[in-house]
């Protein structure tokens, strides 16, 4: 329980409104993936000035702070036990500014990724992040997490979208880094320590971010491939012969595909069920007919070749969403049990060997079709679906099956969403013990009490982790 003086004291700072208290904290809705939330307490800062009031009484205290975006994270990141204080970012939501000839958007960290889209788009530019939960999910959250998406073979990932940021530390010491260039090599680039730190380095208040000029044409495909070793071939080819418009490259294992579209899930097959893969293709571009026929050009080659065995192009908006629409249902196959969710990366080279092994072991495990794989191939990130069911055991022994052998590839066990608490004995497997100790070195600088997200990607107790 946090007592009252502590509790009025925090009232003084973000006043009635930005202070919610007992029932109408639990009473929140939360997304089924965060976890536990038993908070008593939640505070709701309006701006900057009030996160750093609240994280300098936090700190005269040691009370633990948990930091809370849309709530769409998938790593239990945003777990809060009962005596934390959740910090949330969702009245920090203001666009503040676009600068059209610079191509820069400065957001408060509570504004949805779908709003700084729109509001790129307004000005003919493109904000190029993009990720299924984009109404829910924040900026802070995005650039808490590093997020992915759907874009990142040709953008790169969070991390490069943002040139700029203010955090507010531990202690109440705010940190504006709000660069608005491209080129800034003055010294330690402070802003990355906080992009993808899970909110356990500081709490993200604004950012400035990157802006590209909107594409003319947008074009979307979905092939049908019979071999994994097919989809390298279509990946390179698409990848040449497109000249750097090839933006997304996801793949969906044949048995992801065919629950998808077949009843009672209720999207509509574009190709044919049955093919070992697809591929969902993206191409964003300058000339909406010169850039279609290019992208017909090379998926005719493919047929031709016998590389492809089947492909279509999405002739309008509403096809394109309905082929997306089927990549983005990720969890059609939690009607048979409760879902365990996995987002690793590895070489694409080691692929095949790895989604054959350890789906093959899945499938002794859990049983068949119980397993469903789909991901960003051209990144080298893979998402596993597993309808694993409650069982404790079973669970862990799913989670050595799929993070064990990225060791020895090259892998990692997190490629997009972190480690949050449901990752903390993997970190190992992905991280030497050199550079896990270089993070508790930083954690401890910038937050010596250890009042920042408690418990996340790094364990409290690195002795009680096996
Ligand atoms: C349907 C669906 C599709 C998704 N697709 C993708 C995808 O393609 N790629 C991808 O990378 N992720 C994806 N995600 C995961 C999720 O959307 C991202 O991790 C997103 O960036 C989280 O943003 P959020 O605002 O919801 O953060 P939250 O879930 O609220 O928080 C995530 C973490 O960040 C911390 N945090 C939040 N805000 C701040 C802040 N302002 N300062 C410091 N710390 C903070 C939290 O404490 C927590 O540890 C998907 C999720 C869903 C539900």
């Amino acid at each position: 329980m946090l007592d009252a003086g502590f509790l009025e004291a925090l009232r003084a700072v973000v006043g009635d409104v930005g202070l919610l208290l007992g029932d109408s904290v639990r009473a929140r809705p939360v997304n089924r993936s965060v976890g536990v939330v038993d908070a008593d307490a939640l505070v709701r800062p309006a701006t900057t000035e009030e996160v750093s009031g609240v994280l300098a009484l936090c700190h005269a205290r040691s009370q633990p702070v948990v930091p809370h975006g849309g709530l769409t994270g998938l790593v239990h990141g945003a777990v809060a036990r009962a005596g934390d204080l959740i910090l949330s970012l969702e009245r920090m939501n203001s666009i503040e500014h676009v600068d059209v000839t610079g191509r820069t958007l400065r957001a408060q960290a509570g504004v949805p990724l779908q709003r700084v889209q729109e509001a790129a788009e307004q000005y003919e530019l493109m904000f190029p992040l993009d990720l299924g939960a984009r109404g829910s999910a924040t900026i802070g959250g995005n650039i808490a997490t590093n997020a992915g998406g759907t874009r990142v073979v040709r953008y790169g990932m969070t991390r490069g979208l943002v040139l700029g940021l203010e955090a507010v530390l531990a202690d109440g010491t705010v940190l504006t880094s709000l660069n608005r260039v491209l080129k800034n090599n003055a010294g330690y680039d402070l802003k990355q320590l906080f992009i993808g730190s899970e909110g356990t380095l500081g709490i993200v208040t604004r950012a400035e971010l990157r802006l590209v000029a909107k594409p003319r044409s947008h074009d979307t495909a979905l092939l049908a491939v019979q071999e994994f070793s097919a989809l390298v071939r279509v990946l390179q080819h698409l990848d040449a012969g497109l000249g750097g418009h090839l933006s997304a490259f996801k793949v969906l294992w044949g048995n992801f595909y065919d629950i998808n579209t077949a009843p009672p899930a209720n999207h509509v097959p574009p190709l044919a069920r049955g093919a070992p893969f697809y591929a969902l293709i993206e191409s964003l571009g300058t000339d909406p007919i010169a850039d279609q026929a290019r992208l017909e050009a090379l998926l005719s080659d493919l047929l031709q070749m016998g590389v492809v065995a089947d492909a279509t192009i999405a002739k309008s908006d509403q096809e394109r969403r309905a082929m997306w629409a089927i990549r983005e249902d990720v969890f059609a196959v939690g009607r048979i049990a409760a879902l365990q969710t996995f987002d690793v990366s590895m070489p694409i080279e080691a692929m095949q060997a790895y989604t054959e092994q350890v789906g093959a072991e899945l499938d002794r495990l859990v049983g068949p079709d119980r397993t469903h794989i789909f991901g960003h191939m051209a990144d080298g990130n893979l998402h596993l679906v597993v309808a694993t069911g409650e069982d404790p055991k079973l669970r862990h022994r799913v989670d050595e099956i799929v993070y064990q052998p990225l060791a020895r590839i090259g892998g990692s066990i997190s490629a997009e969403h972190g480690i949050g608490t449901e990752r903390l004995r993997y970190l190992s497997l992905s991280r030497t013990s050199a550079e896990i100790a270089t993070m508790r070195t930083l954690k401890h600088a910038l937050d010596p009490r250890g009042i920042l997200n408690p418990g996340k990607i790094l364990a409290a107790r690195a002795d009680l982790i096996r």
